[in-house]
C-alpha cells in the first residue's frame, strides 16, 4: 500500500465535502462530511456518520463501475472519510437518471411519485446555486460552452451504463434505484465521472417496503435517517 499523500490547501468547500489539494497536481484529496442540506441549502442539518458511509459507499460503487468499464475520478479510499480523487474539471452540468417518478418531476409534471417509467430518463440541469440548478436541454450547454456535443453523447451513455450496472447490483439487494444525480469532468482530456453515488445523491427504496432509504428521510423529516444510511451501507457492502 503506498503511503497517504499529505493534504495540501483546501481549495474548495461544498455542500457534503471539502477538497484538498496534494503535491500531485492530477490528485486531490476529498473529505466527506456529516453536513446535510436540502432545497439549495435552505434547509440545513447534520446526519451522524454520513461522511463515513458516503465515502465508503462511493468507494464500492466506483470499484463496481470502473470494473465494468465506467471511467471514473476514484484512485482509492484513504481512511474513513477520505479519498483520493483525479482532479477535474467539472462539467457544470448535473446529470439526472430516473427510472420512477420521485422528487421533482413529480412535482414540475404532475405525476403521481411512484409511477414506473417506461425507460429511464436522462435530464441535464445546469450546475448553479444562484439559480437554483435550473432544468436545461443539450442546445443550452452547447451553446453556452459548458459541455459540446461529444462531451454530452459520452455523459449520456456514461449515466446510462451506470443505471444499468447499479440498478442490477441494487436489485439483487432488494432496492429499487428510482433515480440519482452524477457529475462529470475533464481529465486530460477524458470525460471522467466525479462526484460521489450515495444515499444523498440517490434515491433507494426498499423493494419489498417501498421505505425510503435515502436524503429524503432528511429532506421531508421522516425520521431515522441514520439508520437508513446504515442500511443502504449494509445492503451494498453484503
Ligand atoms: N439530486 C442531487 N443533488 C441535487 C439535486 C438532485 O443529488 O442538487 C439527486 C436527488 O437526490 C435525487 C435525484 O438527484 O436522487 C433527482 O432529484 P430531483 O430532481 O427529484 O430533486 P429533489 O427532489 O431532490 O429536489
Amino acid at each position: 500500500m503506498d503511503t497517504n499523500p499529505e493534504k495540501l490547501e483546501m481549495f474548495y468547500e461544498g455542500k457534503a465535502k471539502k477538497l484538498y489539494a496534494t503535491a500531485d497536481p492530477d490528485l486531490v484529496i476529498a473529505y466527506f462530511k456529516d453536513d446535510a442540506t436540502a432545497f439549495n441549502a435552505k434547509k440545513r442539518g447534520t446526519i451522524e456518520d454520513k461522511g463515513v458511509v458516503n465515502n465508503r459507499m462511493s468507494e464500492l460503487f466506483f470499484l463496481m463501475l470502473e470494473r465494468e468499464g465506467v471511467r471514473t475520478h476514484f484512485v482509492r479510499r484513504l481512511d474513513d472519510r477520505e479519498m483520493l480523487c483525479k482532479r477535474l474539471d467539472i462539467v457544470p452540468v448535473e446529470v439526472v437518471v430516473r427510472n420512477i417518478v420521485a422528487g421533482s418531476m413529480a412535482k414540475r409534471l404532475g405525476r403521481e411519485e411512484g409511477e414506473a417509467l417506461r425507460h429511464p430518463v436522462v435530464e441535464f440541469y445546469y450546475k448553479c446555486d444562484a439559480l437554483d440548478d435550473p432544468l436545461i436541454i443539450a442546445d443550452h450547454a452547447i451553446v453556452f460552452g459548458w459541455a459540446t456535443q461529444t462531451e454530452l453523447n459520452t455523459i449520456h451513455e456514461s449515466a446510462m451504463r451506470v443505471n444499468d450496472i447499479l440498478s442490477r447490483f441494487l436489485d439483487q439487494r432488494g432496492v429499487i434505484l428510482v433515480d440519482f444525480k452524477l457529475e462529470f469532468g475533464r481529465h486530460h482530456g477524458a470525460i471522467l465521472l466525479g462526484d460521489e453515488i450515495c444515499p444523498d445523491t440517490c434515491r433507494f427504496w426498499d423493494k419489498a417496503t417501498r421505505k425510503k432509504l435515502d436524503k429524503d428521510r432528511f429532506r421531508r423529516d421522516l425520521g431515522d435517517v441514520e439508520g437508513a444510511y446504515h442500511e443502504m451501507l449494509r445492503r451494498v457492502e453484503s
